[in-house]
């Protein structure tokens, strides 16, 4: 049985001290979360982590936005695994299309961060989703299946037990336009059919969120596609009533 999954992505926003404030403004919505069998959480930046995962509830996933796949080294302006791990720190979104876009974030590269994560027993949330353009020449498959192919490759089952995957199509993220509820199911559902392909029966066990303007408005009509099993919130996660909203709206 897939647990419900409600994911808030602040990208570069909120400084320590509003990142401590909403931390601590949403701890009676983890127990609430958790006594529906829900996973809630949040993707701080790197500098709002610490302050997040001291002063949320316990049960709050405090994901990363990104990490390096080397555990130390001359990589100017990365962080690592154990530095991620020495606050607590055990999800990381990796290959988001705004780090695909201004990062030169490959599906190769995903891969080495990938593989790193899992080899140390933490939850990668792995994006996917075609561009406008790849959207409107009908490619949104073939684009997703390479994504999924070359990013989780070097992976057996056992490994992909805990992955999340986040299906984005670009056109929708932080644009208002998000995609219908037919096309989700439609994506995730061929999403769960290459993982089945790659990994077998544990398919049926990986998380797969959708994510693109989701709103307190349209998120229950997304989770209640048999295939997507959460959401990935950017914008209407930052402010704790629209946060709420989300969680109120999929109870
Ligand atoms: C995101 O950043 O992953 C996202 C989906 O953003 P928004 O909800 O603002 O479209």
């Amino acid at each position: 049985m897939r647990r419900k999954l409600l994911l808030g992505n602040w990208k570069m926003n909120k400084t320590i001290a509003e990142a401590k404030e909403f931390a601590l403004a949403s701890k009676e919505l983890a127990d609430i979360a958790n006594q529906h069998h829900i996973d809630l959480g949040v993707a701080p930046t790197y500098l709002g982590l610490e302050a997040v995962r001291t002063n949320a509830s316990k049960s709050m996933i405090v994901a990363a936005q990104n990490v390096h796949y080397n555990p130390n080294g001359a990589f100017t302006g990365e962080i690592s695994i154990p530095m991620l791990k020495e606050i607590g720190i055990d999800w990381v979104i990796i290959g988001h299309s705004e780090r695909r876009a201004y990062d030169n974030e490959t599906n190769q590269k995903c891969n080495q961060k990938i593989v790193a994560l899992i080899k140390e027993d933490m939850v990668p949330v792995y994006c996917v989703g075609e561009t406008l353009q790849q959207f409107e020449a009908g490619e949104t498959k073939k684009v997703v299946e390479e994504q999924i192919r070359v990013g989780l490759s070097n992976l057996n089952a056992a490994d992909v037990e805990h992955l999340v995957v986040a299906y984005e199509p670009v056109w929708s993220i932080g644009t208002g336009k998000n995609a219908s509820q037919e096309i989700a199911q439609d994506v995730c559902g061929f999403i769960r059919g290459v993982l089945k392909d790659m990994f077998g029966d544990v398919a049926a066990e990986i998380r797969i969120l959708y994510g693109g303007s989701v709103k307190p408005e349209n998120i229950k009509s997304y989770l209640s596609c048999p295939d997507v099993d959460g959401a990935l919130v950017g914008g209407a996660s930052l402010k704790i009533d629209s946060y709420r909203q989300l969680l109120n709206n999929i109870l």
